[in-house]
């Protein structure tokens, strides 16, 4: 295993331990209840928005990570999936799991 492909399935499981902490299903999102009460249900609504908010964050990121690790063993790894450029060391070397290049990263 290299050494970038390590560094990735750690993220992966961090990212994952993270999302269980989280406690947020995908298939919950639909059914966010503000409830009937001001007060301890709206900020448990709202508890929860922000959770979501964060597992969605959390589930792009790994999105990325699973996308680098095809990289990875389909030996593109460090070039943009759009423009198929190199990446760049420094912005690799500051996001492992970068799979698009600055350029195409901001257009996304
Ligand atoms: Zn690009």
């Amino acid at each position: 295993m290299s050494d970038v492909e390590a560094t990735l399935r750690k993220k992966k499981a961090e990212l994952e331990e993270q999302m269980a902490g989280l406690a947020v299903r995908p298939d919950d999102q639909g059914s966010i209840s503000f409830g009937k009460r001001v007060g301890e249900g709206t900020s448990m609504a709202v508890d929860r928005l922000s959770q979501v908010a964060a597992h969605d964050k959390l589930q792009i990121t790994l999105a990325d990570v699973d996308r680098a690790l095809e990289k990875v063993s389909e030996e593109t790894y460090g070039r943009c999936d759009v423009c198929e450029k190199p990446i760049g060391d420094e912005r690799l070397e500051a996001l492992p799991w970068a799979v698009l290049c600055v350029d195409d990263a901001g257009r996304r």
